[in-house]
């Protein structure tokens, strides 16, 4: 069977590819540029969530050191999710990688249960 990549994917392997010393660097500088909470969450200064522009592409930056820090190519359907459910959080070990519907339903089992049972 032959999965057609769509373009988010396809810019993503040509970053991990050829573009990855710089991609890592910028990762790197995003997370320097946080507040280390008591429960590991690195949060940035920002009111809102944090965006970078790289290579031609503006995303938020969780999704951005995700991508980088796992060697993952995201594809435009698929999102990267907070374990920790903090949006300004760009700790790449509160990251994961999951389809929307898993994201709407995390957000249901946060809602009603108002914990994450992996985190613990
Ligand atoms: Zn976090």
């Amino acid at each position: 069977m032959i999965a057609l990549k769509d373009e988010s994917e396809i810019w993503w392997e040509t970053i991990l590819e050829q573009h990855y010393e710089e991609a890592l660097a910028r990762a790197n500088s995003l997370c320097e540029d946080t507040v280390l909470k008591s429960n590991g969450c690195r949060e940035t200064s920002t009111q809102t969530v944090r965006r970078v522009r790289f290579r031609g592409r503006q995303l938020p930056a969780y999704r951005f050191i995700y991508c980088v820090v796992a060697k993952t190519p995201a594809a435009a359907d698929e999102v990267v999710r907070h374990r920790c459910h903090n949006r300004l959080c760009i700790n790449p070990d509160h990251l994961l990688l999951g389809s929307r519907a898993d994201n709407k339903h995390d957000d249901w089992d946060y809602m009603a249960n108002g914990i994450d049972r992996r985190l613990l």
